[in-house]
């Protein structure tokens, strides 16, 4: 599937290729119509797969006539529309579905004049020597591979990672995970974030450094939990779980959550849901400083992942009373009466 996926986006050169650009996309973006009420089984399964495909394929601008300007991932930014949502299209004059080609004036990128924090956001990370290559139609990178060409073999190591006998798929998906919370961590899992040294290693970005600490390359595994920043942030999170350990590598994290917080207990739910908040929130922050300029202190940044995982607690129904669940109910400031609800 995710072969044909990867034929569509970079519109191989087969009949059913053509027929599906005909007849299903018509024009529009594949990572945004809806599944056509008539489409037949493979279509529907394609869909089904797309958005975890998208991540994996990169276009590199040649003339920009088939890279979608909001929906592609093009951009040292990733796609434009997923990272500034609605606001990116909104008076910009510039439709959802235009192309890549209608930013670009005699071989450099002509950016709307509009007075939008977004648009100077966007200009700004955009770096000097990243330019379309006009002369050239555009093309289509396979990032799951170092020479950037599909190969089954990818994909299906790949998807096997996302599939739900991974070790680490009851430490993310679980019914009081926060949604949002849960696709950033599984990203980070995987070691799928636009983290800044893979940027790099396509070419896309020449600063590396870590933005909370100005000193070390970012990668999945300095900004969980390595850096000096997001170490003290965890040790807090692990300290409001009782675990009296020091902070392991992020890769030992995740083995460690599946052998010991894979359980339904109270401890085990509130340990994932901490997890997921952080991971979550330290991207978040990371995100924060790099495109807003707003920053928050590793001390607030506790303390606010600290709330938003007694946010969610709060909510649990069914928690029995127990030595065990009223020590963490305590611990957690979170209001005796969560165990009224449970009879
Ligand atoms: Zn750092």
């Amino acid at each position: 599937m995710s072969r044909h996926i990867w034929a569509i986006c970079s519109k191989a050169d087969t009949l059913w290729v053509k027929w599906v650009h005909t007849n299903i996309l018509k024009g529009r973006c594949l990572w945004r119509i809806q599944v056509p009420a008539e489409a037949s089984w493979t279509i529907r399964k394609l869909f089904k797969l797309r958005d975890i495909v998208q991540t994996w394929i990169t276009a590199r601008v040649g003339n920009g006539e088939s890279v979608f300007l909001w929906l592609y991932n093009w951009h040292p930014l990733g796609p434009l529309f997923t990272k500034f949502g609605e606001a990116v299209v909104q008076n910009r004059g510039i439709s959802l579905l235009a192309k890549v080609s209608f930013i670009i004036h005699q071989g450099v990128w002509k950016w709307p004049r509009v007075r939008s924090p977004t648009i100077q956001n966007i200009i700004e990370h955009t770096p000097t020597t990243f330019l379309p290559s006009v002369d050239s139609l555009d093309s289509f990178v396979w990032n799951l591979n170092g020479s950037g060409v599909f190969t089954t073999k990818s994909a299906w190591n790949a998807l096997r990672l996302v599939r739900p006998g991974v070790m680490w798929a009851k430490i993310v998906w679980f019914s009081h995970n926060v949604p949002r919370w849960a696709f950033i961590e599984w990203l980070a899992f995987w070691g799928r974030l636009s983290t800044k040294d893979r940027l790099r290693s396509w070419d896309l970005l020449g600063d590396t450094t870590c933005c909370f600490c100005d000193a070390q390359n970012e990668s999945h595994e300095h900004l969980f939990f390595a850096c000096p920043f997001s170490h003290q942030v965890w040790s807090h999170l692990l300290e409001m779980n009782n675990i009296d350990r020091g902070v392991l590598a992020f890769t030992d994290e995740i083995a460690w959550a599946c052998n010991h917080k894979a359980g339904p207990s109270l401890a085990h739910l509130v340990f994932r849901l901490s997890l997921a908040a952080s991971v979550y929130w330290i991207w978040r922050e990371r995100n924060f400083r790099i495109f807003q300029h707003q920053r928050k202190d590793a001390r607030g940044l506790s303390s606010q992942i600290e709330e938003e995982v007694r946010a969610c607690f709060v909510s649990f129904q069914g928690v029995k009373k127990t030595v065990v669940n009223s020590r963490i109910v305590q611990k957690w400031r979170v209001p005796a009466r969560i165990f009224a609800l449970c009879s």
